[in-house]
């Protein structure tokens, strides 16, 4: 790449202002043919749908482009603050069919592509999933950025261009298989590579001092083995705002001078090696959920992206402000999703310390007004802690920073409670002990001005239990944001049926104000639009059901009651609960215990991370109890179940709204929020719960008689801990007891012998973290009611619609509004022909927008 620039300043305007392009179905038609014949070169003979799809999406970027470049212009000329999110992932999905749907030019594409006698929902179905991350944590980064680009919000999203997404699940046996995901294998039309936003990344060496020019004495971050970030732009499109923000991708690559180097020393070999080694950064996402694992890898590819990010925002300031930090801190932000990039405190630091001179006070004063870090899980094993051994050979001169900071930091703690050596040693960044360890979730404590969970519940644990001392110290730091999903997505696109229904009876201002989903209320008692609704939500079960006879070869009458868990497996979320009540529902069928019985078809899906053996061998039972149960001729149509492969986002905007039950049956506590709760409720789905994470925002919106409640709450749980006595409930209930002696009989693995036992086994122990057996009574009752309301079909029709109608709360656009009334403080810039007068700062346009 030749980075040699124009002479001449004039040739910018001329060279980059070209004409507008058509949103008809005509200009779309004239691209689309245009981009098949002469890009892509393809003639009649190829008949292949991919070239097709790419044509398409060529077409529709071309139209996210001149947005994305007007919208960038809006941004510098307003000299506005702004937010960056960072996080380590974002689970985009696909792309295609959102932006045709944000640009509003769904009828115009279908059009276009009738004339050629293509259909827009099999070419979008050629696009792979972007899975750049986990799940939940990750598909939140997602929506986040949908809703800051519909709220015309200065918000840009820093990631890692992985090689690798979430690796693809195959079930072989009954058994999980990963394969890779080698999602960039076709051209990947909607990332731009932009190598002149390169930046540098150190790696290894040493701290050295020095004396500056005046004779201050400076330290140098020297002896390193670098690697180059380069980044690739992802339009995020707004909802027909002429909006369109910008997710930045950080791939790895060689720099150069390293690569010259060792070709020069004639080891070719060693060479190419070592360009591997350096690309190796961005090579695969971590697929491990709410777990860490003090991988070095994973410790460069967090360090990667922070300083990439963070020298990023720093070279466009230069570009603007030149040397002037004092208002740094006014015009940023860094929002930490979670403890994966909290490195960037540190990361800051060394940057205004070592590069830019600024004295300790100065740089940390600008730090903590910067920083803002959003925790997502009380699980211990997701606390991430790393070996400083680790970081002394990986990260040298951050962790000389991060010791400075603890040193600052604990003789803080000493003032407040003199002489308390007890809370400085349970409060210290470095965790003592045989190998000392590095806290980061303290380091995002310390560094930032605001921590949040991410639902009521899941603040006031942060508060009362893992951060309480921190709490004690900085009550004003701590406050809750309560997660959402984008309604464009898992409402307006992934449920045309509903979309449209809605939009029929109440206007379709919901797509950006979701509260108006109340106006749906008063319908409830409609006869005639609960039989709408009721023929809709029929609809997208056939579709549902199509797609389980495809993925599992398993039939599914979208007459019974489809009752879905998909998420990823993990002991807390107890996807074993549920397999327990299927194989109790199995039970009754053979003792004939069917009287006033509702047919079910039972739903599993999810990814285990692959090397966590219990959640593996859950995928299995689930897949040995499906097929006993769906090949046994006495249990008929009454019940099936299907453990679906390769849960996915694509997948679940088919799943959410083919849904009738959504399972979110995690043990109390331990579900920071989740967020396919709300996908399942916006689609007209009825909950089963706990009281844990958003469920108990959910259930008060949605008000209790229309929420399926059952088991222990929070508190219960760690007041029941220490006496539980799984064997003495199992003997007292003799459901459970039948559910037990099947499994210990064997009866799901007859040919398979013991490979249940460790199963078995954690259901009975004492020490059973998710008291499995403690829910399982009351989780039985409600699931009892769950069948008698659905045999009520008017009347679970209603209970459907006042869930839709209730959802208002969880969309991501109040989740977004919140963060930047409490924490960014981002005007709205508005973008577009008609907005030249909007493109000046407005302070008050903070406020503008409405919170409920
Ligand atoms: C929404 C979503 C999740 C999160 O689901 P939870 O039930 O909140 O854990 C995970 N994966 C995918 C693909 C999703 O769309």
């Amino acid at each position: 790449m030749n980075f040699k620039r124009f002479k001449n300043k004039a040739t910018c305007p001329e060279l980059t202002d070209a004409p507008p392009l058509g949103m008809d179905a005509d200009s779309l038609g004239d691209d689309f043919r245009s981009y098949y014949t002469y890009n892509l070169g393809r003639d009649r003979n190829c008949r292949l749908t991919h070239y097709a799809y790419e044509a398409l999406a060529l077409t529709v970027r071309d139209r996210l482009m001149e947005r994305w470049k007007n919208t960038r212009y809006a941004y510098e000329e307003s000299d506005c603050k702004r937010a960056y999110y960072l996080s380590l992932e974002f689970l985009m999905g696909r792309s295609l069919g959102n932006a045709v749907h944000n640009l509003g030019i769904e009828k115009e594409v279908a059009d276009a592509l009738h004339e050629v006698y293509l259909d827009m929902e099999e070419l979008a179905d050629i696009e792979p999933d972007a899975g750049l991350g986990n799940g939940g944590l990750g598909r939140l980064a997602a929506c986040f950025l949908d809703s800051c680009a519909t709220l015309q919000l200065p918000v840009m999203g820093y990631g890692i261009r992985y090689e690798y997404g979430m690796f693809r699940q195959h079930i072989k046996n009954g058994y999980q298989i990963e394969e890779p995901d080698h999602w960039l294998a076709s051209s990947n039309c909607w990332e731009l590579e932009r190598p002149e936003y390169r930046q540098r990344i150190k790696f290894g060496g040493r701290s050295e001092f020095y004396n500056d020019a005046s004779g201050k004495l400076r330290v140098r971050w020297v002896d390193t083995r670098d690697v180059l970030a380069m980044p690739y732009d992802v339009p995020i499109p707004g909802y027909r705002n002429e909006t369109v923000n910008t997710l930045r991708l950080w791939k790895a690559v060689a720099t150069e001078e390293f690569d010259l180097d060792e070709f020069n020393s004639g080891d070719y070999a060693g060479s190419v090696a070592a360009k591997n080694e350096a690309e190796k950064i961005t090579m695969v996402l971590y697929p491990n959920d709410a777990s860490e694992n003090g991988k070095d890898l994973r410790l460069r590819q967090q360090y990667f992206l922070a300083s990439a990010s963070l020298q990023d925002v720093f070279e466009r300031w230069a570009g603007v402000k030149g040397k002037h930090l004092k208002e740094f801190a006014e015009k940023n932000c860094f929002q930490l999703n979670d403890t994966h990039p909290s490195i960037a405190v540190a990361e800051l630091m060394r940057l205004l310390l070592d590069r830019h001179g600024l004295e300790w006070k100065d740089a940390w004063d600008i730090t903590q007004q910067t920083m803002a870090y959003t925790n997502h899980t009380l699980l211990p094993e997701a606390l991430e802690k790393w070996p400083v051994r680790l970081f002394q050979t990986v990260l040298p001169r951050l962790l000389d920073i991060i010791y400075e900071i603890n040193a600052r930091f604990l003789s803080q703690v000493a003032q407040r409670w003199p002489g308390d050596q007890e809370r400085q040693r349970r409060m210290s960044l470095i965790e003592e002990g045989p190998e000392p360890q590095v806290r980061m979730a303290y380091l995002a404590i310390v560094g930032s001005f605001s921590v949040n969970g991410v639902a009521e519940l899941h603040s006031q644990l942060l508060r009362e239990g893992l951060f309480r001392d921190f709490y004690e110290l900085w009550p004003e730091k701590f406050n809750n944001k309560t997660n959402g999903v984008t309604q464009r997505r898992w409402l307006a696109y992934a449920n045309p049926g509903l979309n449209q229904l809605i939009s029929s009876k109440i206007g379709n201002g919901w797509v950006t104000e979701l509260d108006q989903l109340s106006r749906l209320k008063p319908l409830a008692e409609n006869p005639e639009f609960r039989d709408e609704w009721q023929r809709v939500k029929y609809n997208n079960k056939q579709r549902l059901a199509q797609l389980v006879k495809d993925e599992c070869k398993v039939t599914f009458n979208p007459e019974a009651l489809f009752d879905v868990q998909v998420k990823r497996i993990h002991e807390y979320k107890r996807q074993l609960l549920n397999v327990l009540h299927v194989i109790h529902l199995y039970d009754r069928i053979k003792r004939d215990d069917v009287a006033d019985w509702t047919p079910r078809c039972v739903l599993i899906g999810g990814k285990a991370a692959p090397g966590y053996q219990m959640a593996k061998l859950i995928i299995k039972l689930i897949s040995n109890v499906s097929i006993m149960v769906n090949n046994d001729p006495q249990v008929g149509d009454l019940l099936k179940v299907a453990f679906f492969p390769n849960y996915r986002v694509s997948a679940m905007e088919v799943i959410a709204p083919g849904a009738d039950l959504s399972e979110q049956i995690s043990t109390a506590g331990k579900e920071a929020s989740g967020t396919g709760n709300m996908k399942f409720m916006l689609n007209g789905a009825l909950t089963i719960g706990t009281l844990d994470g958003a469920n108990i925002e959910i259930r008060e919106e949605v008000g209790a008689d229309n929420f399926f409640l059952f088991g222990l709450t929070a508190a219960e749980v760690e007041a029941l801990r220490p006496h539980y006595d799984p064997s003495g409930i199992i003997a007292g209930n003799e459901d459970l007891q039948r559910v037990m002696n099947l499994l210990k009989h064997g009866h799901f693995n007859q040919f398979e012998a013991g490979i249940f036992d460790p199963l078995i086994a954690a259901i009975e122990s004492p020490y059973d973290p998710w008291l499995t057996a403690a829910d399982f009574a009351s989780y039985v009752t409600a699931q009892q009611q769950v069948a008698s309301a659905y045999r009520d079909r008017a009347g679970w029709t209603r209970m459907s619609i006042l869930n839709t109608a209730s959802g208002g709360k969880f969309s991501t656009d109040r989740t977004m509004r919140e963060y930047n009334r409490e924490i960014w403080r981002l005007p709205k810039i508005a973008n577009g022909v008609d907005a030249e007068l909007d493109r000046k700062f407005h302070p008050e346009s903070i406020l503008d927008a409405p919170v409920s």
